[in-house]
């Protein structure tokens, strides 16, 4: 397939134009090529996007627009997606190195995301409260004003989506800055938003440095909200400037999630789970299964499976239909994945497969689906998130054994629990600190489903009805019934 990417230019307060700032590349890692060098956007191009967000955002032609009309904007953009799939799964495979498959999942959920917030924003009530005197009141939603959307490299057009489309639904402008390493889909969905007819300003695109341009959007007096998604000492720094600012900020961070398999699971379905948790998009996932727990009962018996199972998955091309396990995105995180390796083994842990770069795939950023035995949970490859293709195993004696490891981290995203005892399920989904626990599966998503984190994970939740109301403010309106002067206010 060969197509173009842009030309270059990014999309800043409604016009289309070269960035002022650094330059920044595109690789497609899976064959260590360039794939575009653009200007970046300068901290001149975010004030220029922020102004211009400023005054769309209060333009009577965005502001009194009705739910129902600002959901007809939201199809249009859906529809744009869905008319360019085809362009937009490539763009972001070469932009990633995912494959094609996982690419045009992704773009078919940003499609589904939109047509899913122009339906909540469709059917969402204003409230009428209960008075307490002669007085109507009513508790009215109201957007926020400009929305900086910051996101990261893994899977962008589906995490630009869960932050652009509530936001645009509930009545605010966004300036979204996407990573460096993937500034490419960001900029196709820029011009289908641009095509789909959205009033001028109301959206811009900032590929830029997380420091420079991040940091500005931060802190500017013209956010009124920071919705982020990524590494969590980046989110930590983030909330600190939105703290002294008095922002709000939704913070979707990092992860080190437990899968738990018990000894009464079908073990088919634990190992088909267990692997596509941790291995699908090469485990650049915040949600990877990446910590194992098996019951000591199974251990060996699972673990030799697994091994053989993990050695049996396809590496190669993202081109390749018949791929499971792709490129890294860039070769520099490769390294970071490669040094957690070299890490575990000093830690004194055993490499089961893997471990290594596939031979035959030398022009890549290509690293083996690698299993690691014999770590304790309080070591760091326990700990810290890789973010890689790179799964820890470790046995466990009882429920309230794996409760205990599982809950030993930091973060609090996700679990998986494989066991045919339901009652067992839910005690153990009930007692594990995550956001989204998966009961003999792993890694299913739907909109309508609340999603985020606890402790080092994050803050807030997206997707689902509420994911809207994160970016508005509530306005408490108590209208007199009664026409009688209030009784205080006495005069002659
Ligand atoms: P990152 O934190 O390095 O960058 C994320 C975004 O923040 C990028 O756009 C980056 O340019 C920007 N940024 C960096 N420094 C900044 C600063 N000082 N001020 C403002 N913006 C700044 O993360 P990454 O490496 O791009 O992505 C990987 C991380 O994202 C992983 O930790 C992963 O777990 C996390 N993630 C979380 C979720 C979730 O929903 N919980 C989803 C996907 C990825």
């Amino acid at each position: 397939m060969t197509q173009d990417f842009s030309d270059g230019r990014l999309f800043i307060g409604g016009d289309w134009r070269k960035g002022r700032g650094a330059p920044i590349t595109s690789v497609f890692a899976a064959e260590g090529i360039e794939n575009q060098t653009l200007a970046g956007a300068s901290r001149d191009d975010a004030l220029d996007a922020i102004a211009a967000a400023g005054a769309a955002q209060q333009d009577p032609a965005w502001r009194d627009l009705k739910p129902h009309e600002r959901a007809t904007h939201l199809h249009r953009i859906a529809d744009g997606i869905a008319a360019n799939i085809d362009r937009i799964s490539w763009i972001q495979s070469r932009d990633t190195s995912k494959t094609l498959a996982e690419t045009r999942a992704l773009a078919l959920s940003a499609a589904g995301t939109f047509r899913y917030f122009a339906a909540v924003v469709e059917t969402s009530d204003d409230l009428l409260t209960a008075p307490r005197g002669v007085y109507l009141t009513s508790s009215v939603h109201e957007p926020l004003g400009v929305v900086a959307a910051i996101t990261p490299w893994n899977s962008p057009i589906a995490s630009d989506a869960q932050k652009v489309a509530p936001a645009l639904a509930a009545g605010n402008a966004v300036v979204l800055k996407p990573a460096s390493w993937s500034p490419l889909v960001c900029l196709e969905l820029a011009r289908i938003i641009d095509e789909a007819g959205l009033p001028r300003g109301l959206f811009s695109v900032l590929p830029g440095s997380g420091r420079e341009v991040g940091t500005l959007l931060v802190e500017h007096p013209g956010i009124a909200k920071v919705s982020f998604t990524g590494g969590t000492s980046t989110g930590r720094h983030l909330a600190g400037i939105a703290a002294r600012k008095l922002m709000p900020v939704s913070l979707e961070l990092g992860g080190k999630s437990p899968t738990i398999v018990f000894d009464d699971c079908d073990m088919d379905l634990a190992i088909a789970g267990v692997l596509f948790g941790i291995f699908s998009s090469s485990g650049q996932s915040c949600i990877a299964g990446s910590r194992l727990f098996v019951q000591r009962g199974i251990y060996d018996r699972f673990v030799e499976r697994l091994v053989q199972a993990t050695r049996a998955l396809s590496v190669g091309h993202p081109f390749d239909p018949r791929t499971q396990v792709s490129s890294l995105i860039h070769a520099d995180h490769r390294a970071s994945v490669e040094a957690y390796v070299a890490l575990a083994r000093d830690e004194g842990g055993e490499v089961l497969c893997g471990g290594a770069r596939p031979e035959g795939l030398d022009a890549g950023a290509y690293f083996l689906p690698t299993i690691i035995a014999g770590l304790d949970n309080a070591a760091r490859t326990c700990r810290e998130e890789i973010f890689g293709p790179v799964l820890v195993v470790m046995p466990f004696d009882d429920e309230a054994d794996v409760i205990a490891q599982g809950n030993d981290s930091d973060y609090g995203l996700a679990c998986g629990i494989f066991s045919n005892d339901r009652r067992k399920c839910w005690r153990v989904a009930r007692a594990i600190r995550a956001g989204t626990v998966w009961v003999n599966t792993y890694k299913q998503f739907s909109i309508a489903t609340p999603f985020g984190g606890d402790g080092a994970s994050g803050m807030g939740r997206e997707k689902g009805r509420a994911g809207l109301r994160a970016y508005q403010t509530q306005k408490s309106i108590y209208e007199d019934l009664g026409g009688q002067p209030h009784p205080w206010a006495r005069w002659p």
